[in-house]
């Protein structure tokens, strides 16, 4: 069952203010599954969630998940930037990078970042980028065969990322001889899973590599960074992963994986991005064109560099007609809804240019509001614009009903604003 924190009304006016397609966030539930995921590590004193910036990198946000208590997961120097304006910096930023230019490894160890390392010749770049290595280190493991992966990110002896096992033993052992004093592990194999399982095993095998790396090195661990990629509910028919259950299942192996093995207590981190923003972001259009030809095809304003994720991956984005909601309160789905089979299509010259295929959808008519679920994560953020399309404004709910505008819509003037050209 999918809901909207917005009556139709509301969107209109909403739309009446800020011309559709726009990304609007929800910050009262944003903030309430901040908290929801801190209740469920509570156990963990040192437990930090670093939130992946290429999600969402908007300040705006970051900002109100830095209320939260959350720091910032950067892979670029972009997002190295957005999180210094924010105010995180120091240990509060984990720089997560791969094929990493040493300007962004200067720029990291400047703010203070966590430096993880992607691979074992890393270590040397850091040096030479920087002069020497920081006090505190990180390595990003990659599993290989052990762990099966998934659709998304795939198998990981096949993935780019990390360091084999029998690398880090060596790594670690370089970083101490070189005066390294705190030390971090870090992995990150799943994306969008919605198995707790999945997520709990990632940690255990964790604990163990903690442990076994300790003793034959002859160091400790400071933290684990068990990555992102908790899955959320893109279809009706989908559980949110049960962040209580992944809390509890992590703290017993925790026990009996690392703290009965004699390894001191440890902090537990997690740069998650996709379910801490997914489901509170939408994506709100209108219908502008119906046409009828071998299908039914339901054309948006809004087109994939609005949203590429369907486009992309062929997933899957609920849509909801809010014109069907009951008055004055929010939108909740009705089963008694006229259909209609369509595509839902954007206006790109590209054929995959569609947000849904073959679906029943809500009966809608031009300069209907349509709006796509789930858009909150891994949305705008990957917006471009091929084919002369822009990228869409953002705007935040606040808690207390306003609506800020925390991104413009693009214009044709930032669009050519990288030519110089005359008459443009
Ligand atoms: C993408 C990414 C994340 C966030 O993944 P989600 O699926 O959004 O939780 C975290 N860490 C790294 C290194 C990533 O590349």
């Amino acid at each position: 069952m999918k809901t909207l924190p917005f009556t139709n009304e509301q969107l209109e006016a909403i739309a009446s203010q800020h011309p559709t397609p726009f990304h609007i966030y929800d910050e009262k539930a944003i903030r309430a599954n901040a908290r929801r995921l801190k209740a469920a590590f509570a156990w963990n004193p040192g437990f930090h969630e670093y939130f992946a910036v290429k999600a969402t990198p908007n300040p705006w946000l970051m900002k109100l998940l830095k209320e939260e208590g959350f720091g910032s997961d950067c892979s670029s120097m972009a997002e190295l930037v957005l999180a210094e304006a924010v105010g995180n910096v120091g240990e509060d930023v984990m720089f997560t990078s791969n094929d990493t230019p040493d300007a962004e490894f200067r720029k990291a160890v400047e703010l203070g970042a966590i430096v993880n390392l992607d691979d074992i010749t890393h270590i040397a770049a850091v040096e030479r980028a920087c002069g020497k290595l920081p006090a505190l280190m990180c390595c990003r493991w990659n599993p290989g065969p052990l762990k099966g992966g998934n659709a998304i990110i795939g198998k990981p002896e096949e993935a780019k990322y990390g360091f084999t096992t029998e690398q880090l033993y060596d790594a670690y052992a370089r970083m101490k001889a070189k005066g390294v004093k705190r030390f971090g592990l870090h992995t990150m194999v799943a994306s969008n899973e919605l198995s707790p399982q999945y997520i709990i095993d990632t940690a255990t095998l964790l604990f163990d590599l903690v442990v076994d790396i300790s003793k034959k090195v002859g160091i400790t661990f400071d933290f684990i960074n068990i990555g992102g990629g908790i899955g959320i509910p893109y279809r009706p028919d989908q559980e949110a992963q049960p962040l209580e259950t992944i809390g509890a299942g992590i703290e017993a192996s925790y026990r009996a994986h690392l703290i009965a093995k004699g390894h001191p207590d440890l902090k537990l981190y997690m740069e998650c991005g996709r379910c801490i923003t997914g489901p509170y972001g939408y994506l709100v259009a209108r219908v502008r064109h119906l046409k009828r030809t071998y299908r039914t095809y339901v054309g948006l304003d809004a087109c994939m560099s609005n949203l590429m994720r369907p486009a992309l991956y062929g997933a899957y984005h609920h849509i909801s007609v809010p014109k069907y909601g009951p008055a004055g309160t929010t939108y909740t789905e009705k089963a008694e809804v006229p259909l209609m089979t369509c595509d839902v299509t954007g206006s790109l010259c590209e054929n995959n240019d569609k947000f849904a295929i073959q679906r029943a959808i809500p009966e809608v008519q031009p300069g209907d509001l349509l709006v796509l679920h789930d858009a909150g994560a891994h949305g705008h953020a990957m917006g471009f614009q091929y084919n002369g399309k822009l990228r869409s404004a953002e705007l935040l709910r606040r808690a207390d009903g306003s609506v800020q505008v925390i991104r413009r819509a693009e214009t044709l003037a930032d669009y050519f604003a990288t030519l110089d050209f005359p008459g443009l």
